[in-house]
Order: C-alpha cells, then sequence, then structure tokens
C-alpha cells in the first residue's frame, strides 16, 4: 500500500482513529480488511475490546496473499513462494 493512503485514510499513529484492519506485514503496511480470516481475528478482538486501533476506515484492499509452509507454518513472502521453506526447506505451501 502506498504511504500517503497509510497516513491519510488508514491514520496510521492516531490511536482510536487508526484503521483496525492495517497490519504490518513481511512488505510492509497491508490491508487485512478483505482478507476473511484476519478480519474475523480484529473484528473479534475489537469487540473483546483489546484492540486501540477502532478505524474502519475505507472499502479495503484486495484480500492479502498469505503464503505459509504445509510443513512448519512459516509464512514466507512472496517471492519465497517457490524456494525452500527456510524454516525446515520444505516446498509444499498452503494459502489462507
Ligand atoms: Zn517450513
Amino acid at each position: 500500500m502506498d504511504d500517503q493512503k497509510i497516513k491519510e485514510v488508514c491514520k496510521l499513529g492516531q490511536k482510536e482513529a487508526t484503521c483496525r484492519y492495517l497490519m504490518a506485514g513481511p512488505a510492509g503496511f497491508e490491508c487485512a480488511k478483505n482478507t476473511k480470516i484476519a478480519r474475523a481475528l480484529i473484528d473479534a478482538r475489537v469487540e473483546a475490546g483489546d484492540f486501540v486501533a477502532q478505524g474502519d476506515n475505507c472499502d479495503g484492499e484486495p484480500p492479502l496473499k498469505i503464503i505459509k509452509c504445509a510443513r512448519c507454518n512459516w509464512t514466507l513472502r512472496p517471492e519465497q513462494e517457490n524456494e525452500p521453506c527456510p524454516g525446515c526447506s520444505a516446498l509444499e505451501r498452503k494459502n489462507w
């Protein structure tokens, strides 16, 4: 995501106004709003009151591509998708 949007729309660093779906990922800040699993986890934590960021500021970005090692659950960067897992050298992947 571009820095201007992160600052102006996601309101990074503005406490309660900050978007709840803004996530720090391996490639910088990313929007988790349209990523089903991440969104459900975030909404549950906001409801439970243990999340400072409360914002819901836009329609979100395209879903995140979360790539994990099928053997050890390591989270891989997109460019590592076809390389051996840094954790266990496996090539099997699972997509969330
Ligand atoms: Zn692995």
